[in-house]
């Protein structure tokens, strides 16, 4: 058993401890193997792409000629297969980034098709889904909008998409979310998301775009290797490896990107500027790191589900799962719990563990949210957090770690903080 020198730990815990590591064997030796082909993969993405000490000097003004730039857009659309990249300091988040790229494609007339749902919380009002009527919103601008549900295992219902393509000629977008999101549903394979290109181009031009936040690699491809026209994503998440201080990146075709890039900054100027500031040796930095980082987190996601399965509890997905996304879900069955995890959580973040996160009424949930997070950038998600939404089934949603061993003790204490309050199964 761990000799515990720093924390206390009950015997207990440490003993459950020990039995999850076991579990954890054949999974974390399958993340090994992805993370060393990701980093590879990455390695040669710098070589290849030229990557100097001279792309770390700072632009400012216009940005004008920025080769820094310039050439961090080429390493990543190199590691993601993609003809073209647009990696910027400047998406201030993943929301964003998203909506930078659907206003950049989308047209008035157009429609934007979501197969998998209702999407993310944050993206509804940029559609205009919910939110006021003249805040901009897609909408607002006579773009429409349709979904198809979920099945009811939680897979894409694919004979429903042809469906919806072929009784509507305006849909002009295919949007999948890749990742579970705060919802207790599987995420989506990269192949997966490659069926359904596959039914979208049987009968219809659309664009397939993907939101890949937090899928970023878990899993040796990313979805344009099998098909898909656009991805995004957030930079305080998997891609930027726990250093870019913020950001954002949108990969895919290249006539889809210059759109982007129209919408980022505006038509006629495009990807010529844009200072870089101090930014560029940190998001080179943090991309390089990304495969890493995340399979870091992924460790910490995989011990989270076998450690919380051994003490008697439900979680989603089970250790043993394909993964295809960081996120782990663990079903705590009540409220005092879900506070007790949360609360354990801070005390083992880096940063603010002398804080206590209490619930509170976050904008744009029905009900109260529990979060904890002790980060260096505020909000990264790539970093140990949890949320949780205090309803049923009481489940706390929790992923990153920058490293597995400060993650592993993070999920033990959150367990200690539940026994300590007489509440741990
Ligand atoms: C994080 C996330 C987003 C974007 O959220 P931000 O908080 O704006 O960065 C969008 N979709 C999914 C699935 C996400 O996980």
């Amino acid at each position: 058993m761990t000799e515990q020198t720093f924390f206390h730990i009950s015997s207990r815990i440490l003993e459950k401890a020990d039995q999850a590591m076991e579990l954890c064997g054949a999974p974390f030796q399958r993340i090994e193997r992805t993370t060393e082909y990701n980093q590879q993969k990455m390695l040669a993405a710098f070589i290849d792409s030229g990557v100097s000490e001279s792309h770390f000097t700072a632009s400012t003004g216009y940005g004008y000629g920025d080769r820094g730039r310039e050439t961090l857009d080429r390493v990543l659309s190199h590691v993601f297969g993609t003809e073209d990249a647009l990696i910027r300091h400047n998406f201030t988040c993943g929301t964003h980034t998203l909506a930078v790229a659907l206003f950049g494609v989308l047209r008035p007339g157009d429609t934007m098709l979501c197969v998998t749902g209702a999407p993310y919380d944050t993206i509804r009002p940029v559609i205009g889904i919910t939110g006021k009527s003249g805040s901009g919103s897609l909408r607002d601008f006579g773009i429409r909008y349709s979904q198809v549900e979920l099945e009811d295992s939680g897979r894409v219902d694919r004979e429903g998409v042809l469906r919806a393509l072929k009784a509507d000629p305006t849909i002009r977008m295919v949007y999948i979310q890749r990742s579970r999101g705060y919802s207790l549903r599987p995420s989506l394979s990269p192949e997966e998301i490659g069926a359904i290109v596959s039914a979208v181009r049987s009968c219809s031009d659309a664009i397939v775009m993907v939101d890949n936040c937090y899928g970023e690699f878990v899993c040796e491809q990313e979805p344009p290797r099998y098909g898909a026209d656009l991805i995004a994503g957030s930079l305080i998440k998997n891609p930027g490896g726990g250093i870019a201080p913020t950001g954002g990146y949108i990969a895919g075709r290249h006539d889809l990107i210059e759109l982007c890039a129209q919408r980022l900054t505006t038509p006629g100027i495009g990807k010529e500027v844009g200072a870089t500031l101090n930014h560029n040796r940190e998001l080179f930095m943090g991309l390089f790191s990304a495969p890493h980082v995340t399979g870091e987190a992924l460790k910490a996601a995989v011990f989270t589900a076998a450690l919380f399965q051994c003490l008697g509890y439900q979680v989603t997905p089970c250790y043993q799962e394909e993964r295809y996304d960081i996120i782990q879900s663990v079903l705590l069955e009540n409220e005092a719990s879900l506070i007790a995890f949360c609360q354990g959580m801070q005390k083992g973040a880096p940063v603010d563990a002398f804080v206590s996160p209490e619930p509170w009424d976050m904008p744009g949930y029905d009900n109260q949210v529990i979060m904890s997070a002790g980060a260096f950038t505020l909000g990264a998600s790539i970093e140990l957090s949890a949320d949780a939404p205090l309803r049923q089934p009481y489940a706390a949603w929790m992923q990153g770690g920058l490293n597995f061993h400060s993650a592993k003790i993070g999920v033990m204490l959150a367990a200690q903080e539940m026994e300590n309050r007489g509440l741990l199964k």
